[in-house]
C-alpha cells in the first residue's frame, strides 16, 4: 500500500499552521540544505530526475542550471499558483492544508539557485489561499526562516504574494510574468527563456507549487530514494486531481507510471452508477482523450505519450456512457475561446468560429458544410497559435471528430 509523502499532513487538524509542520518534521529539510553548497543541491536534485508538475514536465534540476551564475546577477525565483487548467486542484489543496511545505520548497530552490527575491502569483479568487499563503509567510518570518541571514547561514530570501486576476492564460510563465510586472497577461515570445530573461528583464525560475513541494523529500532522503519511486523517465509521487462520473473524487497521490484504471477503480471508486467509461481526459482539458481500450495506460510523461496523449497537470476527470461527447467539444472550446488572451488571429477569431460552429450542432442548426468546416477550423488554429492556448483548444476537436464521428452526424 502506497504511503503518500506530499500529502501526508493535509488532513492534520491544523495542518496550516508552522506548529503542526514543525512538529511533522517540518524545515529539517531547508536546515540541511543550508549547511550544503547550491550546486550540491542542483546536483542532487539532477540525480533525483525531479520533473516539473506544472504540465512540460521539464527536467526541475537542470532548469535550476541554467540560471546565470554571478556575485553581481540578480535572479528570481516565481512560484506559480495560478491553477487554471480545469480538472486541476492540487495545488490549491496545498497551498490552503500545507503552505509550509511550499515555503520549504520555495527556500531551498532559491537558495540553489542564489535567488534572493521569490514571487508567489496566486490565482484572485483563491481567497483561502491567498489568505494561508499570507499568514504562512509571516509565520516563517518571525521563525527567522525567511529575510536576513536565514537561519545564520548567511542566506536571505524575501517572498511576497501577488493576487493574479482569474485568467487562465497568466498560468502560461511568461504571461505570468508580465502579470506581476503589472502588465496585461500576455505570453512572451520565446527564447529568450524566463531563467534567461524573465522578471523585469533578469534570470528567473518559473515553478509550480507541486513541484517545489517534491523538494524538502528529495534533500531528506536523498536523489537515489526519490528515482527508486516511480518509473526510469518519470520519477516519485504525483498528486492525481480525479473529477467526472467517479464515486469518489478527490486528490490522490501515487507513484508516476501507475495505471489510470487502477486510479479510477482502486482510489476513485470506479464510475458512478455502474456505467462504463466512454473516454477520460488524462491530465486537464488540453490533453488529448485516453479511450476504454487504452486504461491499463501507465500514468507517466513517457507511458501517455506512447498513446499520443500527455501527463499534463494529472487532472483526470472520467466521462460515463451518457456523456454527450459534442457536449463536451463544446463546453471545452467556450472555455478557451473566453480564455484567449486575444494577442494572436488563429485563437483569437478561429476559437469563436470553433465555438459557433459546434453550437449549431448541439442546438441542431448545423448544415452539411459544418463538419467540413469544423475540420477546416481546428486545423487552421493547431500548431500555428504564438502559445500553446491556441493549439490546446483545437486538440479535443481533432481527437473528437476521428473517435466520434457518428455523434457529430446525430447532432446535424
Ligand atoms: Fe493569446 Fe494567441 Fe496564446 Fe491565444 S494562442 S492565448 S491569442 S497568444
Amino acid at each position: 500500500m502506497w504511503q503518500p509523502i506530499l500529502t501526508r499532513n493535509i488532513n492534520l487538524p491544523n495542518a496550516e499552521k508552522i506548529t503542526t509542520y514543525f512538529d511533522h518534521g517540518g524545515y529539517q529539510a531547508v536546515r540541511k540544505a543550508l549547511t550544503m553548497t547550491p550546486a550540491d543541491v542542483i546536483d542532487l536534485v539532477k540525480r533525483s530526475r525531479l520533473r516539473g508538475r506544472g504540465g512540460a514536465g521539464f527536467p526541475t534540476g537542470l532548469k535550476w542550471s541554467f540560471v546565470p551564475a554571478g556575485a553581481d546577477v540578480i535572479r528570481y525565483l516565481a512560484v506559480n499558483t495560478d491553477e487554471g487548467e480545469p480538472g486541476t486542484f492540487k495545488d490549491r489543496a496545498i497551498v490552503e492544508r500545507d503552505p509550509h511545505q511550499i515555503i520549504e520548497g520555495v527556500i531551498i530552490a532559491a537558495y540553489a539557485m542564489q535567488a534572493q527575491r521569490a514571487f508567489v502569483y496566486i490565482r484572485g479568487e483563491f481567497f483561502l489561499g491567498i489568505k494561508r499563503w499570507i499568514k504562512a509567510i509571516a509565520d516563517a518570518y518571525q521563525y527567522g526562516l525567511l529575510g536576513k541571514n536565514i537561519l545564520h547561514s548567511g542566506f536571505n530570501l524575501d517572498i511576497s504574494v501577488h493576487r493574479g486576476a482569474g485568467a487562465y492564460i497568466c498560468g502560461e510563465e511568461t504571461a505570468m510574468l508580465e502579470s506581476l510586472e503589472g502588465k496585461r497577461g500576455e505570453p512572451r515570445l520565446k527564447p529568450p527563456y524566463p531563467v534567461q530573461v524573465g522578471l523585469w528583464g533578469q534570470p528567473t525560475v518559473v515553478q509550480n507549487v507541486e513541484t517545489l513541494i517534491n523538494v524538502p523529500h528529495i534533500i531528506l532522503n536523498g536523489a537515489e530514494w526519490y528515482a527508486a519511486i516511480g518509473t526510469e523517465k518519470s520519477s516519485g509521487p504525483k498528486i492525481f486531481c480525479v473529477s467526472g462520473h467517479v464515486n469518489r473524487p478527490g486528490i490522490y497521490e501515487l507513484p508516476l507510471g501507475t495505471p489510470l484504471r487502477t486510479i479510477i477503480d482502486d482510489y476513485a471508486g470506479g464510475v458512478r452508477f455502474g456505467h462504463t467509461i466512454k473516454a477520460v481526459i488524462p491530465g486537464g482539458v488540453s490533453t488529448n482523450l485516453v479511450l476504454p481500450q487504452h486504461l491499463d495506460v501507465a500514468m507517466s510523461f513517457e507511458g501517455l505519450e506512447a498513446i499520443g496523449t500527455q501527463l499534463g497537470t494529472g487532472g483526470i476527470i472520467v466521462m460515463d456512457d451518457t456523456t454527450d461527447m459534442v457536449e463536451v467539444a463544446r463546453r471545452t472550446v467556450a472555455f478557451f475561446a473566453h480564455e484567449s488572451c486575444s494577442g494572436c488571429v488563429p485563437c483569437r477569431i478561429g476559437g469563436y468560429r470553433l465555438l459557433e460552429t459546434l453550437t449549431r450542432f448541439t442546438t441542431a442548426t448545423a448544415a452539411p458544410a459544418d463538419l467540413e468546416n469544423l475540420q477546416r477550423l481546428a486545423q487552421g488554429i493547431t500548431g500555428i497559435t504564438f502559445c500553446p492556448l491556441g493549439t490546446g483548444m483545437a486538440n479535443p476537436i481533432h481527437t473528437m471528430l476521428h473517435h466520434f464521428p457518428a455523434e457529430f452526424q446525430a447532432h446535424m
